[in-house]
């Protein structure tokens, strides 16, 4: 279907040009020719309807991965040349920038702008840091005299599964394929079933810059049918999931229970903001506000625990509910918007449903926790004070706007809050005290610690979980060495005694 888009004072026509599966650089029917609606959130309506991959599209898929694996070139192509085309991929997805940005916000409610100039460039950007990989994936040497030579080889790991999540859409294909097509393996991708459109996008680009068929496969369908298929498939050598701990759990035991395929799992968080008497009221309100309401809460990292040491307490709440009410949140298409709607109906109900038990577990609602407007899923930007460590709202992942405010007195009281919880993916601590932000920064259980900053992520920045948030690692050359395996190589140099 056509949608026509605005682009600031510019109106951009799209077409939904990719709908069906993509399997082996084919885009083809769900075998059982079911399809599924995905909904635009700004208004509730549908967009598009999409094949639905089921178990025995993830099979097909699966063994096209499988055969370009064992057969193909792409393991067996040299470094520079897999490079060569991953930069050309990069390059189309840049000159499609306006189109990708426009599907991710039909489809998931994200901001155009942001997607266009920052979402998608940091995506390509991610395919060319690890093509600069590609060619410099080596072993070692181990013994160069004695009786015995030996060396190591990094392998690629084989067929992957990625599972991704819809609240990054662009970013998390492309932060899972890249590092696994570095090291020469083949895969299968499942999108969320919320948020299709873009990855059939990319898989068209892929096929475009001349991403040999069948080493990334693209099927769409739901978690319980084609994910499960994935993690319990017998020929996928690893799963790669970016999801919620529960489906996380899901995922390990089915890889348990099928081949022992290895696991990476980027999981949920309750990320903790601590910020210290000696900050700037203003700015801290302003990092706190954005840490909590970016890309509309709906990110695992958002700080939706903020801690405030009580001499600068009662100024930074008056300033944050003035930040709070100057929060636009409008269509995502407006250059105005600062947060457009929740990704679908289900996410929007969940999160108002918290933000009424908040009420009733007798937290105070200091600003928002309504919905906007009678038509799509925008939530006021939503701000609860007097909450206690226990709570509902202070212990689940909301993925939402909403904020649980905290008052606190020493450090020591701050870390232990702070760590109360069962997920461990990132903090944030706001202070000019060295001291303070050392020993904060060294006692918080979380894979990253943003230090008077907040979301500063880069392609060579490892990041992933602690406790329940998962364990792997995403960027940098960590996310490159989970899709390469270590082989040993040992020969007698000469006179070979068994022989
Ligand atoms: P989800 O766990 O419901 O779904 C994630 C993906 O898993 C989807 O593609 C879904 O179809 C699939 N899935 C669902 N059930 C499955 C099953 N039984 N077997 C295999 N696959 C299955 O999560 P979501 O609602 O899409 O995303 C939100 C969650 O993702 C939040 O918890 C958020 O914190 C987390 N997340 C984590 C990170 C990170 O880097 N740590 C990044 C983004 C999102």
């Amino acid at each position: 279907m056509s949608n026509d888009i605005s682009d600031g004072h510019v109106k951009i026509p799209t077409t939904v040009k990719f709908t069906k599966l993509f399997i082996n650089g084919q885009f083809v029917d769900s075998l059982s020719g079911s399809e599924f609606e995905t909904i635009d959130p700004r208004t509730g309506e549908v967009i598009a309807r999409i094949s639905e991959g089921r178990k025995e599209d993830i099979d097909a898929a699966v063994k096209a991965a499988r055969e370009a694996f064992d057969t193909g070139p792409w393991p067996r192509m040299a470094g520079a040349k897999r490079a060569k085309i991953m930069l050309k991929w990069a390059d189309l997805i840049d000159q499609n920038a306006s189109e990708l940005a426009a599907l991710d916000a039909i489809d998931a409610g994200k901001l155009y702008n942001r997607c266009k100039a920052q979402e998608i460039p940091a995506a390509a950007n991610m395919l060319r840091y690890y093509a600069g990989a590609a060619d410099k994936i080596h072993g070692e040497v181990l013994k160069a005299s004695g009786e015995f030579h030996a060396y190591t080889l990094m392998e690629p790991v084989g067929v992957v599964g990625h599972i991704i999540p819809w609240n990054f859409p662009s970013n998390m294909f492309l932060t899972k394929v890249s590092p696994a097509l570095a090291a020469g393996c083949t895969m299968v991708l499942k999108p969320a079933e919320q948020t299709p459109l873009s990855a059939l996008f990319y898989a068209h680009l892929a096929k475009q810059a001349g991403i040999p068929d069948g080493v990334l496969n693209v099927v769409p369908g739901f978690g319980p049918t084609a994910g499960a298929a994935i993690s319990s498939h017998m020929n996928v050598d690893k799963v790669s999931f970016t999801g919620s701990t529960e489906v996380g759990r899901e995922i390990m035991h089915a890889a348990a229970s099928s081949n022992l395929k290895q696991v990476s799992l980027e999981l949920g968080g309750k990320s903790p903001l601590l910020i210290f008497d000696d900050a700037d009221v203003d700015k801290a309100a302003s990092l706190a506000l954005l840490g909590t309401v970016y890309n509309k809460g709906e990110i695992c990292v958002a700080s939706s625990r903020v801690f405030v040491q009580e001499g600068i307490y009662d100024e930074f709440e008056k300033k944050l509910v003035e930040k709070a009410k100057a929060w636009v949140v409008g269509d995502p298409f407006d250059p105005k918007s600062q947060q457009g709607p929740q990704v679908d109906k289900k996410q929007f109900e969940k999160i108002l449903s918290y933000i009424e038990h908040g009420k009733k577990e007798g937290a105070t609602l200091l600003y928002g926790g309504k919905r906007l407007g009678d038509k799509g899923y925008y939530i006021e930007p939503t701000i609860f004070s007097d909450v206690k460590g226990d709570m509902l709202i202070a212990q689940d992942e909301i993925f939402g706007p909403v904020m649980s405010l905290m008052k606190f007195k020493t450090i020591e009281e701050a870390i232990m809050r702070a760590n109360n919880t069962k997920y461990g993916l990132a903090a944030g601590i706001v202070t000019k005290n060295l001291d303070i932000a050392n020993t904060v920064s060294r006692s918080i259980r979380a894979g990253i610690v943003w230090i008077n900053c907040y979301f500063i992520f880069g392609s060579d920045i490892p990041y992933g979980g602690y406790k329940q948030s998962g364990f792997g690692r995403e960027y940098g050359m960590q996310a490159l060495h989970q899709y390469l395996q270590q082989k040993s190589v040992v020969t007698p140099i000469y006179n070979s005694p068994w022989l």
